[in-house]
């Protein structure tokens, strides 16, 4: 009887062994091919030349930001780019004559000696502060020229029951989420705030997904007990997210390859998966196994 039991309990071991093998090959086997998808996406043509455009748009500071939107509101426009009237020329497009520009801060670095502070040869230590000047910049509306290039990287198509499973496994794990406009978000179409997470409310079927499964994926891996996410870079968040929803997606049979280009703007490559493998392998298969067995 004894030996029945154990004999029995090795073969469901062996079996669920095998199925562990199994999810392990399958998580790998999809990592793999995210990686060749992004290295291509890095290479192709529409990736460069939207790259060669956005690299040259300044990311303005959170007072700035704010101080654009407030400035944007009181005009009644709907801000969506800022750049100076030098960037703007660099990518063919020209600020049409007229326009009034908006206002940003921008840091002059100011260096001087510090006759107090003496160097072992008793000269004043070179030291540097910021100052700053009100600068200008145009937004998009205001300009006109060449198109701007961009890249759609939102997944289509139906999501087969997937938002389902994705809503069950955030109550199991005392996730909030809540589908919000765009009033919310800005140009985000999802957000992870530890806790809580928001699905812009247009998206439907596997796009929603998609957002849902990478907002997971910031859940699972960056909020270590409500803190504040850790001192990864702000790529390696990215990568590791949307990694986690390429996985869970590609598995329900959604072709989620236009993941691949989303990773390739926060400069990801085969290198830089590979150095966030545990920790995508770990979101996801947290993900997969729970709508696995639900
Ligand atoms: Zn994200």
């Amino acid at each position: 009887m004894a030996k029945t039991k154990s004999k029995k309990r090795s073969k469901r071991s062996e079996e669920n062994e095998k199925l562990a093998e199994e999810g392990k090959f399958f998580i790998n086997e999809r990592i793999n091919k995210l990686s060749n998808l992004t290295e291509e996406a890095v290479a192709s043509k529409e990736f460069k030349s939207w790259l060669r455009v956005y690299s040259k748009f300044h990311n303005y500071s959170i007072g700035n930001v704010l101080w654009l939107v407030s400035q944007a509101y009181t005009r009644g426009v709907d801000p969506e780019r800022f750049a100076s009237f030098t960037t703007w020329k660099s990518i063919s497009r020209n600020v049409r004559k007229g326009e009034k520009s908006f206002k940003v801060l921008a840091p002059v670095p100011v260096k001087y000696k510090d006759s107090k502070d003496l160097n072992t040869n008793g000269e004043a230590k070179l030291k540097q502060f910021m100052r700053f000047r009100v600068a200008s910049t145009f937004e998009l509306s205001q300009t006109e020229g060449e198109d701007i290039p961009s890249i759609d990287y939102r997944t289509e198509g139906e999501d087969f029951g997937l938002i389902d499973k994705l809503e069950a496994f955030a109550k199991s794990k005392n996730i909030d989420f809540a589908y919000v406009d765009e009033k919310e978000l800005g140009s985000a179409k999802g957000c992870s705030r530890g806790g809580s997470i928001q699905v812009l409310d247009s998206l439907t079927g596997a796009s929603r997904a998609a957002t849902f499964a990478h907002e997971l994926g910031h859940e699972l891996l960056h909020w270590a007990n409500g803190a504040v996410p850790s001192d990864h870079e702000r790529s390696t968040l990215e990568i590791e997210a949307e990694a986690t929803s390429f996985i869970v997606l590609e598995h329900f049979g959604i072709d989620a390859s236009k993941s691949s280009f989303y990773l390739a703007a926060w400069k990801g490559s085969a290198v830089s998966i590979k150095q966030s493998l545990s920790s995508i392998r770990r979101s996801s298969k947290e993900i997969l196994d729970f709508i696995l067995d639900s």
